[in-house]
């Protein structure tokens, strides 16, 4: 929610760079962060003009969000324009 207000100053989760999904396969869930826009959801940026991004101020999982952004941020940046699809990376 608080992705989508970032991108387009309203709550569309359907706009977000983040999306949340639970595991088929048992307890947990999966974070997928979105690489290149779509059409519909909108690439993440890491909210570079944010001391804090805007996900992170919001997420009751605070500290792994924020490992999870500087890990996407670092393997996506050098390759953004190469890439396609999805990154999973919980
Ligand atoms: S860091 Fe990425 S996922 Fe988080 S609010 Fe900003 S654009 Fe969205």
């Amino acid at each position: 929610m608080a992705c989508s207000f970032h991108h387009k100053e309203e709550f569309i989760p359907s706009r977000s760079s983040l999306k949340v999904l639970d595991k088929e396969n048992g307890p947990g869930f999966l974070v997928l962060l979105i690489k290149d826009s779509d059409g519909q959801s909108v690439a993440c940026d890491g909210c570079r003009e944010l001391d804090i991004p805007l996900c992170v101020q919001y997420c009751e999982e605070r500290d792994d969000l924020e490992k999870i952004l500087k890990e996407f941020m670092k393997k996506v940046k050098p390759k953004r324009e190469a890439q396609k699809g999805p990154t999973i990376l919980v």
